[in-house]
């Protein structure tokens, strides 16, 4: 059948009349018009009766990109930490992770309360585990009969904690050998994978390979308004799927968003490239200002460290709003821009300019 609508395309933003430019995330992006046809002519069925095409072509697609034996489709990344978490331990269990990390910087409570496992941080300065550090975690303490069992190691990467910085690849190879001799499942928490990837050109699959399960999401970079897979074995993905009905995250003609999904991965693939160099303009021109501390860029996320400024990141960035620029206050003394596919050079360059002349004003 043939018909017409108006498909709104993404919209900009206003506050008091004056365009926004909206840095706060990037999961703040508006599907343009392709990805809206993707999902009005998706075709659907009963995905809890496996009957739909569109989720069976999306985790076909996900676990050969990934080069793992299955993909499920989950409805947010926060869901998929927490099946996998529910997955892979038993309660009282031990988890082995750093405190910057999602599941426990935004998802300690929900870790207790449903995973009910216990937190074991390994707090590395710099937001990457050391194999040191894990041995120290795992044998500080005696083990086995009444003691807690430290059964799952849990990393994230690119760590958004510390502005996206990207695991050291030695690093990871090493963690991944230690998991492995000691029999610990590694679980990674690749919500921003794909960035990593652009970031240091090592293919999604090497990154896979090192793992034994992991976590992506397509409501990010990706630029989709929905979604998140979880990836790994036959058997964790079968427990997986237990856990996402039990935890009312089984959905029925999910095909719609599964094609946004899919759209993202064949259309926006390449955006990441020009997100990080987008990133680096940002930081290029704010960089102008004296002692303003910038996290190192290597993806799309720009940190300001405001300590040493007269202004909390609250209301530096109300600041920024009143001047049509959002950001998000990551923490009391951070500020922190993420570029994505709903703003370009021109963009950036103007945010840079504005926030720019804010911290030139708070200085004096
Ligand atoms: C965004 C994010 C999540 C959570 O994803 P939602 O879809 O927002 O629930 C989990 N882990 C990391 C590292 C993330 O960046």
């Amino acid at each position: 059948m043939k018909v017409t609508v108006d498909l709104p395309d993404k919209k900009d933003l206003f506050f008091n009349n004056k365009r926004v430019i909206d840095l706060r995330s990037d999961t703040l992006t508006q599907p343009d018009l392709a990805m809206r046809l993707a999902i009005a002519s998706a075709e659907v069925g009963d995905d809890c009766y496996n009957e739909d095409s569109s989720v069976y072509l999306l985790q076909s697609e996900v676990k050969s990109m990934f080069r793992k034996e299955e993909a499920l489709f989950m409805a947010s990344g926060t869901l998929s930490n927490q099946v996998a978490l529910r997955s892979l331990t038993n309660p009282g269990d031990e988890v082995i992770t750093h405190p910057f990390y999602h599941i426990n910087f935004f998802e300690s409570s929900q870790t207790a309360d449903l995973a009910r496992v216990t937190l074991n941080l390994c707090d590395d300065d710099d937001g990457f585990i050391t194999v040191n550090a894990l041995e120290k975690a795992i044998h500080k303490k005696p083990r086995g009969g009444y003691y807690a069992k430290p059964t799952l190691v849990w990393i994230e990467n690119p760590v958004t904690s510390t502005a996206g910085r990207v695991y050291p690849i030695d690093q990871l190879r090493e963690i991944s050998e230690f998991c492995r001799s000691n029999k610990i499942h590694l679980h990674l928490d690749g919500a921003r994978i794909f960035n990593a990837s652009a970031s240091t050109g090592i293919s999604l699959e090497e990154y896979a390979e090192l793992v034994d399960s992991l976590t992506i999401c397509f409501a990010k970079g990706l630029g989709a308004p929905f979604g998140s897979a979880l990836i790994g074995s036959k058997d964790f993905i079968k427990r997986c799927k237990k856990y996402r009905k039990w935890y009312g995250g089984g959905f029925h003609q999910i095909g719609f968003m599964a094609k946004a999904a899919l759209h993202g991965l064949q259309a926006n693939i390449n955006n990441f490239y020009t997100d990080h160099e987008n990133a680096q303009k940002l930081a290029s021109v704010i960089q102008d200002v004296p002692n303003i501390k910038i996290y190192p860029v290597e993806t799309n996320i720009v940190a300001l460290e405001l300590s040493e400024w007269n202004i909390n990141s609250q209301e530096f960035c109300d600041k920024c709003k009143s001047e049509g620029v959002l950001l998000f206050p990551w923490s009391h003394n951070i500020a922190r821009g993420m570029t994505h596919c709903n703003v370009n050079e021109s963009d950036v360059l103007q945010a840079g300019h504005i926030i720019k002349n804010i911290l030139l004003n708070v200085l004096n």
